[in-house]
């Protein structure tokens, strides 16, 4: 007989605890909505103070639980105020998404459901549908195309080498055989981000089946480079199969000749995919029309919605044009998981088939809300206002005697330094990384660094819908204000 009297057995509440767990989840959407709206109180970034962080070290696994209450209540001590700081109008480092409150409602109700989205026949995985259907018309792409969604750009572009490579001649033996004597090789230009090298190393092609394409003045791809550089690859025997074209990079923001790209991969009949991660949300602006023209004409498309779109973390979408080329790099027939006509168990083709998650997540959801309460009509205007303020910079940074500007802003990204003839350029970059930190640390903004030409440099991206210009403003000012701090200290 099996006792299944006590009340602990099941984890929900039981009786009047109902009350009092709703109470405590009334609560905690309140700081949440507080913390949300007084963003502006807070620091953008402060450290984790010793004694929490060694708290979170030294804690041993909890053997009797709490009170969710007294859960949350740890939450709003030792996280809540030590986080990234993404959220805040003072982050422009890297390029991280500001997330919404609609966002953040819809990963509850997500995770109130609790639906997996490896497959079967269910709403959501309609939802899904829906979403890959809009992202994928909002590109340009064919509303038949096929995608889904994953935790990021870095999955999506690594998606898109594991399909582009299946696509190659022969390549569907490369599921059964492995990589091991193909000679397969990929191009991309030195500006494309990291994860595009590692889904080289990932798919078992080596990082260095990727080559690195020069870039022309205005840090976007050089196309007569890449075709020199196909034909020479060819002749020594090797096998090109994908060109990755950058539609903003992670650097400058630059974007790559798409549409001269897509010309040179049908000529040479290799497989065209572009790493939008960010950049692909400018689609969203009719300003960016021309910049992107050739994006419509991928074979496949990473972009996140975690970041531009301002969609929580994490939301990335892998798209494909041909369906059939997706599902082939993919699918498999096992019997634990087969396909049926009717039921539970039918709606193939399913999302395990398109990716190498079984198990996956209600990520659409968050991205149905953004879509939906927003509309791309808002999105497009917050993607052009994102460019507006980081011209705005552009202009503050070259009306400031003591800073130059490094790249030209096509996107959202600055590129600029603190300049001075009396220093080496070791001093310089000595000079320009301690300030960033200097400015993180104050919590009055948070630029990031990057290196460009070999200078390293301070790199603003303006990514988040909370920022503007006298955000950005305050950012100059804090960056001179600690410049000058040093050079007199
Ligand atoms: C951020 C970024 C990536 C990686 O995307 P994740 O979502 O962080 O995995 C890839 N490419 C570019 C151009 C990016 O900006």
């Amino acid at each position: 007989m099996v006792d299944d009297t006590d009340p602990f057995l099941s984890l929900d509440p039981q009786g009047a605890d109902w009350d009092r767990l709703r109470v405590t989840g009334h609560h905690m959407l309140d700081m949440m909505f507080d913390n949300l709206r007084d963003i502006r109180e807070h620091p953008v970034w402060q450290p984790l103070p010793d004694d929490m962080r060694s708290g979170f070290r030294h804690a041993s696994v909890p053997e009797h639980g709490v009170d969710a209450a007294t859960f949350g209540e740890a939450f709003r001590e030792t996280v809540l105020p030590y986080s990234v700081g993404n959220r805040h109008p003072g982050f422009m480092g890297w390029v991280h998404g500001g997330g919404t409150p609609v966002g953040m409602l819809a990963e509850m109700l997500a995770a109130g459901l609790n639906a997996n989205l490896g497959g079967r026949d269910h709403a959501p995985v309609e939802v899904e549908r829906m979403v890959v259907r809009w992202a994928a018309t909002l590109m340009g792409f064919p509303e038949t195309a096929s995608g889904l969604f994953v935790t990021g750009s870095s999955m999506a572009n690594f998606i898109a080498v594991i399909v582009a490579s299946r696509a190659a001649k022969d390549g569907l033996s490369l599921r059964k055989n492995g990589v091991g004597g193909r000679s397969l090789v990929g191009y991309a230009a030195r500006s494309a981000h990291g994860c595009v090298s590692r889904a080289f190393d990932l798919a078992g092609l080596g990082s260095d089946a990727l080559r690195l394409v020069p870039l022309d003045k205005t840090f976007r791809m050089d196309t007569a480079a890449l075709k020199a550089m196909i034909a020479a690859d060819r002749e020594s025997g090797l096998e090109p199969f994908l060109v990755v074209g950058t539609a903003g990079t992670v650097d400058v923001g630059a974007i790559d000749p798409l549409d001269t790209i897509a010309g040179i991969a049908a000529e040479e009949g290799v497989w065209f995919h572009v790493d939008g991660a960010f950049g692909a949300m400018a689609a969203l602006s009719p300003r960016f029309k021309e910049a992107l023209s050739g994006l419509e004409k991928a074979d496949s498309l990473a972009f996140d919605f975690h970041k531009w779109a301002q969609v929580p973390y994490d939301a990335g979408c892998a798209i494909v044009r041909d369906p059939a080329k997706h599902a082939a790099a993919f699918a498999q027939t096992l019997s634990y998981l087969s396909r049926e006509d009717r039921g539970l168990a039918a709606g193939a083709p399913w999302f395990c088939d398109l990716g190498p998650d079984l198990s996956r997540g209600f990520r659409a959801l968050k991205v149905w809300a953004t879509l939906s309460v927003y509309g791309t009509h808002r999105l497009g205007k917050m993607v052009d206002h994102c460019c507006a303020v980081a011209r705005h910079l552009a202009e503050r940074v070259a009306s400031e005697p003591t800073l130059e500007l490094m790249a030209p802003v096509t996107l959202d990204i600055v590129c600029f330094r603190l300049r001075d003839p009396a220093l080496t350029e070791e001093q310089l970059d000595h000079l320009n990384g301690e300030v960033v930190k200097d400015v993180q640390e104050s919590g009055l903004a948070a630029p990031s660094t990057t290196r460009i030409d070999g200078h390293l440099v301070i790199r603003a991206a303006i990514v988040n819908h909370r920022t503007m210009a006298a955000d950005v403003d305050r950012m100059v000012d804090a960056v001179l204000s600690f410049a000058a701090k040093r050079r007199s200290g």
